[in-house]
């Protein structure tokens, strides 16, 4: 029976479990497709689904409209689309925890896993913990300061808040995440500036062009945020041309961050090698890291392609990958 276990029962439920064979850390494409195949292939995996790092089901719950995922050729709503693998992942034999891990101990095997409030041990594990939206150090937009009082780095999410209505809006960023979260903003906005660093967007061209000719948008070329104010909700920001120096004041009703992720790796506390800016590094070809037993997949190793269906293939890798690895240790 596949069953899903809430926070408040986890402990008496799992604290005197059996080692677990396979233990997912991770609720995205790549989580749930590690789990659909390893629970297709009697490994019974524990999956745990996050709490308060993040919704469940990863970064497409705070998508809109996903055009781009192969067998929805009408396009599919992201939490939809997370909630059909959460859907396939439970038909089989996935147990799932709505549980944060905050440590691993890798030194010896079985792994120690440490959860909120649940402690289990596992044979392999698979780290699939995603990467959270980077955040830039602007002063008015700190914790304590503006930031979730109209600085947010997540369009999706917060956008729609009446805080944002008829009000100019700014996004930082020229990547396709900041084109997509202008092009979202403009359903409420009165106006929306893109401010970018450079005088040419890394967006893909299509979207680019949809940025580039949409009356609601204005791309602030060569530019940034020097400072945002207000008083409980932001009200102005300080412009700065970065090529002339010159600074303007602009009439503002948020500012949202769009300027890429940093994966979520803080939990194994330096144990996995990780490339300069935290991505885990996986043998090429492989889901495998640098401990044995330990698999990697999604976007928490991968800095390149960041797409749900790749997370989801390289999901598919790492079931695969374990189960391979189990079998070759003897453990069935
Ligand atoms: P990204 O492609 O890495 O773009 C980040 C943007 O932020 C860049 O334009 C970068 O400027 C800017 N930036 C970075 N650090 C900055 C700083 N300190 N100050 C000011 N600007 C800064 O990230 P992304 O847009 O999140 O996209 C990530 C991946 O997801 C990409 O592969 C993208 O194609 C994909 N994606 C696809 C879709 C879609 O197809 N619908 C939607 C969203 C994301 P520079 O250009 O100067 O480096």
């Amino acid at each position: 029976m596949p069953f899903s276990v809430e926070r408040e029962e986890s402990l008496t439920l799992f604290r005197s479990m059996d080692t677990k064979k396979l233990v997912i850390i991770g609720s995205g494409p790549a989580g749930y497709t590690a789990a659909i195949y390893a629970a297709r292939a009697n490994l019974n995996p524990l999956l745990f689904e996050g709490f308060m790092s993040g919704p469940s089901g990863g970064q497409l719950m705070t998508t809109t409209e996903v055009e781009n995922y192969p067998g929805f050729p009408t396009g599919v709503l992201g939490p939809e689309l997370m909630g059909f693998f959460k859907a396939q992942a439970e038909r089989f034999n996935t147990a799932i925890l709505t549980e944060d891990v905050e440590s691993v101990d890798l030194s010896k095997r079985p792994f120690t896993v440490r959860g909120a409030s649940t402690q289990v041990l596992a044979e392999s594990i698979i780290i699939a913990t995603g990467a959270t939206a980077k955040r830039l150090d602007i002063e008015g937009a700190g914790d304590g300061e503006l930031w979730q009082k109209g600085v947010s780095a997540c369009a999706v999410c917060d956008g729609a808040a009446p805080i944002f209505r008829n009000r100019p809006l700014f996004v930082i960023g020229g990547g396709d995440s900041a084109v997509e979260e202008a092009i979202f903003l403009t359903k409420y906005a009165s106006r929306v500036y893109l401010v970018h660093r450079r005088d040419q967007l890394r967006a893909s061209k299509i979207m680019a062009d949809r940025a580039l000719n949409h009356p609601k948008i204005e791309v602030l070329w060569n530019s940034a945020i020097d400072k945002v104010s207000g008083d409980q909700i932001v009200r102005k920001v300080l412009l700065k041309d970065l090529k002339s120096g010159k600074i303007i004041e602009m009439d503002a009703g948020g500012l949202f961050f769009a300027i890429g992720h940093q994966p979520n790796t803080g939990f194994l506390k330096g144990q996995l090698k990780t490339n300069e800016v935290g991505y885990i590094v996986v043998e090429p070809g492989s889901t495998r890291t640098s401990c044995e037993g330990v698999f990697a997949a999604g976007d928490v190793q991968d800095p390149t392609y960041r797409q749900a269906v790749t997370a989801a293939g390289s999901g598919c890798m790492a079931a695969l990958d374990a189960e391979r690895w189990l079998t070759e240790m003897g453990i069935e």
